[in-house]
């Protein structure tokens, strides 16, 4: 299994455009690893988590063939995470060769959000219907979370995220083989049901991505994300509970300013933490 980061940063990009803050100027500055697009991430050649606004750039700056891509978990449908225009690019009007059909999985809330959002945006009608489908060469697959699917050689769960009012956020257990991933993002604390169904699945995970959108001597909001000090009692939670395998990372994305150092400092400041920062283009190989 291969896992790549198309992009780490939170909602505003990072650094932000129009911030002088320390935090953003020093990342403009130094450039590199401090430049993030918005969160997405890319399994293998044919998994793409979140359609996101910068998967194109992502992908061109680090040469990664997005046409391979036959599967697309959403988290959830804010802005930093879809861009549907990618969606509709897949209509025969566009003149679109696409590879086979792309299976956008993600809640019953999620698809229903994200129809809405197709049907004031362009004329194609609703994605529930077949001849739309048919015309995107798309496919859809509500998941109800807590429940394991298997698609195409994956074994996907979906867990409630605490992010937000709204329901249906999904954050992912993704199984290849003997290799396992878990993508947690946006989210705050896990709720204890979260843990009870990780710890009843006991997968052993070779890799856990949490939410790191608020750094150093911040806290985690309620509903919304995660600040360092949780996302290092998450890491420590994970190994104690035999849900990190013996060699298994933990990786922050979805960073944003607020306490967030420069990548180096801020990756060594983790390190002793027992986790790692991710940064745009990096990728994991999960060898057999
Ligand atoms: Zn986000
Ligand atoms: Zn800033
Ligand atoms: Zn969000």
């Amino acid at each position: 299994m291969n896992i790549t980061f198309l992009g780490t940063a939170a909602a505003p990009s990072m650094p932000i455009p129009f911030c002088v803050c320390e935090v953003c100027s020093e990342a403009r500055r130094v450039g590199g690893k401090n430049l993030r697009r918005r969160s997405s991430l890319v399994i293998n050649d044919d998994l793409l988590v979140d359609i996101g606004p910068d998967i194109a750039a992502a992908s061109f700056q680090q040469q990664i063939s997005l046409a391979g891509i036959g599967i697309c978990l959403q988290t959830h449908p804010h802005a930093d995470h879809l861009d549907i225009g990618f969606l509709l690019s897949r209509h025969t009007e566009y003149g679109t060769e696409v590879s086979g059909d792309l299976l956008l999985a993600g809640s019953d809330e999620t698809l229903r959000v994200i129809d809405d959002f197709v049907s004031k945006q362009s004329a194609y009608g609703s994605i529930f219907d077949s001849e739309t489908q048919s015309a995107l060469k798309l496919k859809l697959l509500s998941l109800t979370p807590f429940e394991a699917y298997s698609i195409d050689g994956y074994h996907i769960t979906g867990f409630p995220a605490s992010h937000g009012n709204d329901q249906g956020f999904l954050l992912y257990s993704i199984v290849q083989g003997d290799h396992a991933v878990f993508y947690g993002t946006d989210t705050s604390v896990l709720s204890e049901e979260v843990w009870e169904h990780l710890q009843q699945e006991r997968t052993m995970f070779d890799v856990v991505i949490l939410d790191h959108t608020y750094g150093i001597g911040f806290e985690s909001r309620p509903a919304d994300h995660l600040a360092s000090k949780d996302v290092a009692a998450h890491t420590d939670r994970f190994r104690e509970c035999g849900l990190l395998k013996d060699n298994g990372l933990v990786y922050a994305t979805h960073l944003s300013h607020e306490g967030n150092l420069v990548h180096d400092e801020l990756d060594e400041y983790a390190r002793n933490f027992g986790y790692r920062v991710a940064y745009d283009g990096l990728s994991l190989k999960l060898d057999d």
